[in-house]
């Protein structure tokens, strides 16, 4: 039989014609990323280099998929046996509405970026039979990433996010449900991260005291907020897309950065990100998304299969 590699990206016209789609595509496609744009997702080199160390023999891949296309495409997944999905950018909130079951973390984020078909306990006895179910890893993956780059633990830290999106929500979370020190929200929309930090409060009562500063904070995008801030935050992340276009500014230029800050850029590049130039320029550390990307998708991996994530295997096909 002759095999045929996988395409670099399916749509849903594929996932309607799915066998013709796929003819003699081996490994078979069970696995992929719904986004649109999706074209840069990272995610198909990891996992693939995943699934193939594991021997599983399955792969994973792209999908541009529009956001009126989601719904069809996400019951499409779970009559094609797929074993699961990753959502990104625009997918992540509205998928919400399309599963069967969400996770409280997820639930709690308003937003889902690995999601699992579960088979049915009697196993796939025809169309329609299997559950969707959703999670959201990015908040944990964070987490790991941030231990792994500086060393340090979120309980440890002061933080201070840039963004008050998916991506700032997940963080937000994981940073209060590991009692941070300290958490200031910062948005260019401020209600935004007033309604975040309402609905973190309960993570934040008790004794612990911080001198001067409230332990839980929204604050204006503003630069003599920010310069206030920065004496008492130990670490900043940018939850924003500010740094993925070429031109664009670092969202706190480096003047207003202090040695002693540690600064994560949840943007993912090969080059320099403007943020992390600014921490560099500033004498202070940085590290781009690149890890939280590794480490969310160990974690889808692992929802997936119920078994450790080779790391190394899929930190070295990042690389
Ligand atoms: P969202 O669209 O949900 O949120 C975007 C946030 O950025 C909003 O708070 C928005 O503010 C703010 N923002 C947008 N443009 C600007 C600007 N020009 N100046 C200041 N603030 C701005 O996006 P996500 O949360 O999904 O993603 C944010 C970033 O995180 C992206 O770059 C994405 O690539 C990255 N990411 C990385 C991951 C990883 O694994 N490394 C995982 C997930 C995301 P407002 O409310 O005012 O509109």
């Amino acid at each position: 039989m002759k095999r045929k590699n996988a395409k670099e990206v399916y749509r849903l016209a594929d996932l309607q014609d799915w066998s013709k789609a796929t003819q003699d595509v081996d490994p078979p496609i069970r696995l992929g990323v719904f986004g649109d744009p999706v074209a840069h997702s990272l995610s198909p080199q990891m996992q693939n280099a995943a699934l193939k160390h594991c021997k599983i023999d399955m792969q994973y891949v792209r999908f541009q998929i529009s956001p009126y296309e989601l719904s069809e495409a996400l019951k499409l997944i779970r009559d094609l046996k797929f074993v699961g999905a990753n959502l990104t950018v625009p997918h992540k909130i509205a998928a919400l509405a399309h599963l069967d079951d969400v996770d409280e973390n997820a639930k709690r984020v308003g937003a889902v970026n690995a999601i699992k078909v579960d088979p049915p306990k009697d196993g796939f006895a025809g169309a329609n039979s299997g559950k969707l179910r959703g999670f959201n890893t990015d908040g944990r993956g964070f987490s790991r990433a941030i231990r792994e780059e500086f060393v340090v633990d979120l309980r440890d830290l002061r933080v201070m996010i840039l963004g008050a999106g998916g991506a700032a929500r997940a963080i937000a979370l994981q940073c209060a449900k590991e009692h941070c020190e300290r958490l200031v929200i910062a948005n260019r929309t401020f209600d935004k991260a007033k309604q975040l930090t309402n609905e973190l409060h309960n993570f934040f009562v008790g004794p612990k005291v911080l001198g001067p500063v409230p332990r839980l904070q929204a604050i204006p995008w503003e630069e003599s907020v920010f310069r206030f801030q920065i004496a008492n935050v130990d670490l900043i992340v940018n939850a924003t897309p500010l740094g993925l276009n070429r031109g664009d500014p670092s969202p706190i230029p480096s003047r207003l950065l202090e040695p002693h800050l540690m600064i994560y850029d949840a943007i993912y590049s090969e080059r320099r990100t403007p943020f992390v130039s600014a921490a560099v320029e500033a004498g202070a550390r940085g590290a781009n998304g690149l890890s939280m990307l590794l480490h969310q998708g160990a974690l889808a991996f692992e929802i997936w299969f119920g078994r450790e994530a080779p790391l190394d295997v899929m930190r070295a096909a990042l690389l």
